[in-house]
């Protein structure tokens, strides 16, 4: 070759300082000149760089000089195949230098390669190879055209040094376009990530910027996009002030553990609005220790619109507002804890409202449920603000109270001072649609203290408490006590021994005479017994309202009806005195409401073949207490099948005389209770006298029961009563006994005429 070897050392010197220094966008330029002056100072006809794309495998020329006269090839040397050129491939990664003297003595395996430099017209060439990290990444290359020149060994190693500093520069220039398509590619597919993406830096001065954030921040946080970078600040300024602490240290945690930065916090938007955002991103160190995280804001809003959403539903009770039973079970726990960490006591109180059914039924829900808000308000503003009112299902609220003294008398004295006020403020009068009310609440207190008892003990005793509160009279306070436990442990123990009952056959009915006033018999009325074991007898009065209560009363009086319809069958058949007798059969007032009550008296009057004539139905007055008119429907239908209704007790309910004119009824039973007094107390001697004068005016019978002495039965047909039932003449009996009884010549005819 022509070059002087000493001007390459110096061209070499001048460009590895200039090369070095350039900045990325300079680099183009000088590039270009090392080119131009390396180019002539070899006097090739050209200089050019050759490029590989690593990713498509082809070539390309990025820069070329050219000798005047002489035409460029950069135009038609641009993404060309590598593997068009296998042997020149070949012979760049073997060597460092390959040089071609004359192009016409290529051997046959470069047949490709001496066609493409025949069409440039070139006689010989040299071609340095560039290498990144030991791969070829591209060539240096000169050629001469129309003449054949070669290389000497000095050329040669200037020309590898020379190779050497440009390779390095090609590799910043390569590193800087990947970095920008990178970032380009980032830019443009974060704009179609529906969050925002960013690069954070925070330095360890305490600097903290984002070097990369996309256009969708300003949807997000409603700031521009120039605003927020690089300085990080504006746009932090935009958590709300409550969430800026927990950002902060989650940031500074997952700088230290260099841990994912995963939070959500509220921002306020430019315009004021509040954004829920979640933040989540990854964390890596830098050699100047500043830390950056790669992560994307996503603006969770709605997911937390929603999620409130569900939690009021499933928290709250939608009606009042107020929580709901999980909720209170909630805070049930934290008051439980909070008693057991500050030696306070608490309270647990239920509250019911006093016939709330009634209103329900006679007004409407709409005024029901106005009730229930108004109740609502009125507990809130009665209680302190950390303590929680709950509605936990119809008519029953729950009031959980804190922080009373230690001393559990005080504590007890303070908790009823609140609850009366509770009562009290419940005790105002309500106005619902305009129309005045006033209501009563039945409470039930049980106070907590130091973990003492079990959540679930505490909402029993208070239940229990509160179900005193109601049979002591309502309108009631009253507060847990341990006998109270054992009465509802009983009662609890009856109530499943009941339930076996039926299946037992522990069952069975007696029967009492009913006689007139010549002593002869004219009916009986069925009493259920129950012989228990562990018991013994249990009476009625006992176990009919806990059947009741627990809802078994269907099954039990379907039992009771079957049992006498079956009897009375059995009587009918005999065709004796017994035949023509009516039973009566007690029918509790839950039985009687059963919307299936005459289907099922139809359905066993037909399976046992007995005779309506003969049976009596006999209902309480609480029966009769709410839906007149569906009471009126059943009887109808009663009646229209034959069959008669007695009403018991007569004279304890409250009924007002008024209905009694309007139902079809067949007879009245006066009260034991005024029976039993009828020689000593003017007052129950008035009573009975006033029924019967009502039974008659009604053309009704009427039926004294309860009748013991011979004193009573006298008073009793003095003034007009014409049927008796009582010890007096018979007590209850099985029915063997009973039909003795009956078909004895005397009966209970002696009785009357001694
Ligand atoms: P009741 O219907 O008023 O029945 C009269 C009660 O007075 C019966 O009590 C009876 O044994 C009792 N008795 C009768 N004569 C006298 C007397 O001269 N002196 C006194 N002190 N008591 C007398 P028993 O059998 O304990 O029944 C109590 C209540 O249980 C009944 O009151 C009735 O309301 C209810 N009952 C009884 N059997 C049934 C039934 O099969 N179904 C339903 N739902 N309730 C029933
Ligand atoms: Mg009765
Ligand atoms: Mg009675």
């Amino acid at each position: 070759m022509v070059g002087n070897v000493r001007q390459l050392e110096s061209l070499f010197s001048t460009f590895s300082l200039e090369l070095a220094s350039a900045s990325v966008e300079q680099l183009e330029d000088t590039i270009q000149t090392f080119i131009a002056q390396v180019g002539s100072e070899l006097e090739a006809d050209r200089c050019y760089l050759l490029l590989i794309d690593e990713a498509t495998q082809t070539l390309s020329t990025s820069h070329e000089y050219c000798a005047p006269d002489i035409s460029p090839q950069s135009d038609a040397i641009q993404d060309v195949p590598m593997a068009r050129f296998s042997w020149l491939a070949e012979q760049l990664a073997s060597e460092s230098v390959v040089a071609i003297p004359d192009v016409e003595k290529l051997t046959p395996a470069a047949a490709e390669e001496q066609r493409e430099f025949r069409r440039q017209g070139i006689g010989s060439l040299v071609l340095v190879g560039l290498r990144l990290d030991g791969d070829i990444a591209g060539a240096l290359g000169f050629d001469y055209v129309g003449r054949s020149v070669s290389l000497e060994n000095s050329e040669k190693q200037a020309l590898e040094k020379l190779a050497a500093i440009l390779g390095a520069s090609v590799h910043r220039r390569l590193l800087s376009a990947r970095n920008q398509r990178f970032e380009s590619s980032l830019y443009r597919y974060s704009e179609q990530f529906p969050g925002v993406v960013f690069q954070f830096r925070a330095y360890p001065s305490g600097r903290m910027t984002l070097p990369f954030i996309s256009g969708r921040v300003e949807d997000m946080f409603g700031l521009t996009h120039a605003t927020v970078k690089p300085d990080a600040t504006p746009l932090l300024d935009r958590i709300v002030p409550e969430d800026r602490k927990a950002v902060f240290a989650g940031i500074e945690k997952s700088a230290q553990t260099l841990t994912p930065f995963e939070i959500q916090f509220r921002a306020e938007k430019v315009n004021g609005e509040i954004a829920w955002i979640e933040a989540r991103s990854v964390p890596a160190m830098l050699a100047d220790q500043s830390v950056v995280w790669h992560g994307y804001f996503f603006d969770i809003t709605q997911k937390k619109t929603a999620e409130s959403e569900i939690e009021q539903l499933a928290f709250y009770d939608p009606l009042t507002k107020l929580p709901n039973r999980r909720l209170l079970r909630d805070r049930l726990a934290q008051a439980l804890a909070g008693s057991t960490r500050d030696h306070h006591h608490g309270a647990l109180v239920f509250i019911d409202l006093d016939h709330f059914k009634n209103i329900n039924d006679s007004a409407g829900h709409v005024v029901g449920d106005e009730l229930l808000i108004q109740v609502g308000h009125r507990l809130q503003q009665s209680v302190r603000e950390w303590d929680t009112v709950a509605r936990i299902g119809g008519d029953e609220f729950v009031l959980i109270l804190k922080g009373f003294s230690a001393g559990s008398a005080s504590a007890a004295t303070k908790v009823e001072k609140v609850c009366e006020k509770v009562r009290d403020a419940l005790n105002e009068p309500y106005s619902l649609q305009g129309v005045e009310y006033n209501g009563s609440p039945s409470i039930g207190v049980t106070l907590f203290y130091d973990h003492d008892a079990s959540l679930e003990d505490l909402l029993s005793q208070a239940d229990m408490a509160m179900f005193r509160a109601k049979e002591d009279g309502r309108n009631c306070i009253r507060f847990f006590d341990s006998k109270m436990q054992s009465d509802v442990s009983e009662r609890l123990a009856m109530e499943s021994d009941l339930r076996a009952a039926v299946r037992r056959e522990q069952f069975s009915v007696h029967y009492q005479l009913q006689v007139d006033e010549s002593g002869s018999p004219i009916g009986a009325e069925a009493l259920l017994r129950w012989q228990c074991p562990g018991r013994g007898m249990v009476s009625p009065a006992e176990f009919i309202p806990l059947a009741e209560e627990s809802g078994l009363i269907e099954q039990v009086g379907y039992w009771v009806l079957e049992e006498v319809l079956s009897q009375v069958a059995d009587w009918q058949r005999r065709g004796d005195r017994l035949s023509k007798l009516p039973v009566a059969v007690n029918v509790s007032a839950k039985q009687f409401r059963l919307p299936s009550f005459c289907t099922t008296v139809m359905a066993l009057l037909r399976k046992t073949r007995a005779s309506p004539r003969n049976l009596k139905i006999e209902i309480t007055e609480s029966a009769l207490a709410y839906d007149l008119e569906m009471v009126e429907e059943t009887l109808r239908t009663l009646r229209s099948m034959g069959i008669r209704v007695s009403l018991d007790d007569f004279g304890t309910g409250y009924s007002s005389l008024g209905y009694l004119k309007r139902l079809s009824l067949d007879e009245l039973k006066i009260d034991q209770g005024f029976v039993r007094d009828i020689l000593d107390d003017p007052n129950d001697a008035a009573i009975a006298e006033t029924i019967l004068a009502l039974a008659s005016a009604l053309r009704l019978s009427a039926v004294a029961e309860g009748v013991e002495t011979r004193g009573q039965l006298e008073r009793l047909i003095q003034m007009g009563c014409k049927r008796f039932q009582g010890y007096f003449f018979s007590r209850p009996l099985p029915s063997a006994e009973f039909e003795r009884l009956v078909e004895q010549p005397d009966d209970g005819r002696s009785k009357m005429t001694r």
